[in-house]
């Protein structure tokens, strides 16, 4: 399989390289695999062996509720080897030809490996990757992962998609701001100080909305390609302990803050077009249709913020983050401090790492209502830091005052606007002592009635 699928897996020659989905998302839940249904059954199974090799043939029956690139070669799927009770502990990765014979490359008149397109999902964005509800029917699949270790195996591949989502995030936003920085410099308006038609950009509201949505997407570019770069250090085994852990506590964040945050900017540069940013022929309409998915897909927001919790609890915990952290501080030369103005931000930095550290040292069990809170304070923190470890490197190397003086304002106003607030968040969700009196009180405000309904699916 390494020799014949992989090879083509990494292919640039259209002629050979073959696509690949991933289907894990079942009816009963795309956030929790552990309930998924599709039964794998070995063929030929030989009673004399111990656990069936890699490659091992099986037959795959199931549906898979979202299952997007369907116009691949193959797929990975997950599919239960063990009983439902063992829930994700049961599960194997398999590689799923979608025709049948798999090679040579497979033409348009080969057979379907028993797949049964249900129908292609109506889609808000990403028209062009198809999504469909398919049924898997004695489909010939061959095993990837050790037997039952399939959420183990694919993890690996979680990291990588959801640095893809945030790089997503932050590539809609650079083409949306390019849109709209644009637009100021054609659009004119009237003036009412200058009571004269003047051009967008010379209008200080205007400008200062462009100048926020601009260091929102510095903060963004930089957190997302810090961790790109602590991937590629941990891929290429020179990561030390502590980066590892480091890896393994952002990548849920900037895949959760980065979407969130990426969305809510590129809206904001609609808004900045006027009725034109409205209109489909200007592309930031179909960039937020497409860019929303970012926010839902490998993982939502509350699926993040809980990887965080479950990743601060490990055996090197948050440490790895506030020592990182620490270091970048200390290391900002005096001279950056006090031309930028820094001190004030500087502080906030402290604060915002000191209630970290206390959430992790003061609560045993970590409240409900501190994961969301918790992962918007650590987004904004990170890419703080990465913004503060730009401001220094441009300092540190001669890039001309203006140069340095513009990174120094960005980490600042990055910094100052916002990393105070999600500060007192977390603050206030620590302190809500009567969980169940809380959860009574949101009920009753979403439904009334003391949240006394029923429904059906
Ligand atoms: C366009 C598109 C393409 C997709 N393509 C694929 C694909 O190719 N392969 C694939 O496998 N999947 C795919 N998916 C599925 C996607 O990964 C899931 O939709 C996603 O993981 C969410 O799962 P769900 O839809 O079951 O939502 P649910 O898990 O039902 O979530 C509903 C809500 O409950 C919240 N929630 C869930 N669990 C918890 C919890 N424990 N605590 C608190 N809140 C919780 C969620 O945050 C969410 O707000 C695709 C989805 C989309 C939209």
């Amino acid at each position: 399989m390494k020799r014949d699928i992989r090879s083509r897996l990494i292919s640039r020659d259209p002629k050979i390289a073959f696509t690949s989905g991933q289907w894990m998302t079942e009816r009963p839940g795309g956030s929790d695999i552990s309930q998924t249904e599709t039964v794998a059954t070995l063929q030929s199974p030989n009673s004399s062996s111990g656990s069936p090799a890699t490659g091992a043939p099986y037959k795959l029956d199931g549906f898979k509720w979202f299952s997007s690139a369907t116009d691949s070669e193959v797929s990975v799927a997950l599919a239960r080897t063990g009983p439902l009770s063992q829930g994700s502990r049961g599960l194997s990765l398999f590689l799923v030809p979608l025709r049948l014979p798999l090679l040579p490359t497979p033409s348009p008149n080969s057979i379907s490996n028993g797949i049964l397109v249900h129908r292609l999902k109506n889609k808000f964005g990403t028209q062009a990757l198809p999504t469909a509800e398919l049924s898997l029917n004695d489909t010939t699949a061959y095993l990837l992962s050790p037997l039952n270790k399939g959420v183990r195996t694919i993890a690996p591949v979680l990291n990588i998609t959801r640095v893809h989502s945030a790089v997503g995030g932050v590539g809609g936003l650079s083409r949306a701001f390019a849109i709209a920085r644009s637009y100021a410099t054609v659009r004119t308006v009237n003036d009412s100080a200058s009571k004269s038609n003047v051009l967008l950009k010379n209008v200080p509201l205007h400008i200062s909305t462009l100048a926020k949505i601009g260091v929102t997407y510095q903060a963004l570019a930089h957190f997302t390609f810090g961790i790109v770069a602590l991937l590629g250090k941990s891929e290429c085994e020179v990561a030390s302990k502590e980066e590892e852990q480091r890896v393994r506590l952002l990548t849920p964040v900037m895949k959760g803050f980065v979407s969130d945050r990426g969305v809510a900017a590129i809206e904001e540069c609609m808004g900045c077009l006027g009725g034109q940013g409205y209109m489909e022929e200007n592309v930031i309409a179909r960039i937020i249709r497409d860019v929303s998915v970012e926010r839902i897909w490998e993982g939502t927001l509350s699926v993040m913020a809980l990887d965080l919790i479950r990743a601060s609890k490990g055996k090197l915990g948050i440490q790895p983050l506030i020592d990182w952290a620490n270091i970048i501080i200390s290391s900002t030369p005096f001279k950056l401090i006090s031309s930028g103005n820094l001190s004030n931000a500087i502080d906030s930095l402290k604060s915002a790492l000191t209630t970290i550290h206390q959430i992790f040292t003061t609560q045993a069990v970590v409240s409900p209502f501190i994961p969301r809170p918790f992962l918007f304070l650590v987004g904004h923190l990170a890419a703080s830091i990465f913004l503060l470890e730009h401001a220094t490197w441009a300092f540190n190397t001669g890039l001309s005052t203006a140069g340095y003086a513009r990174e120094a304002q960005v980490f600042k106003r990055w910094t100052e606007d916002g990393l105070e607030l999600l500060r007192l968040d977390v603050v206030k969700a620590s302190k809500i002592a009567d969980l169940k009196g809380r959860h009574r009180d949101d009920l009753e405000i979403i439904y009334g009635n003391k949240g006394d309904v029923t429904a059906k699916l």
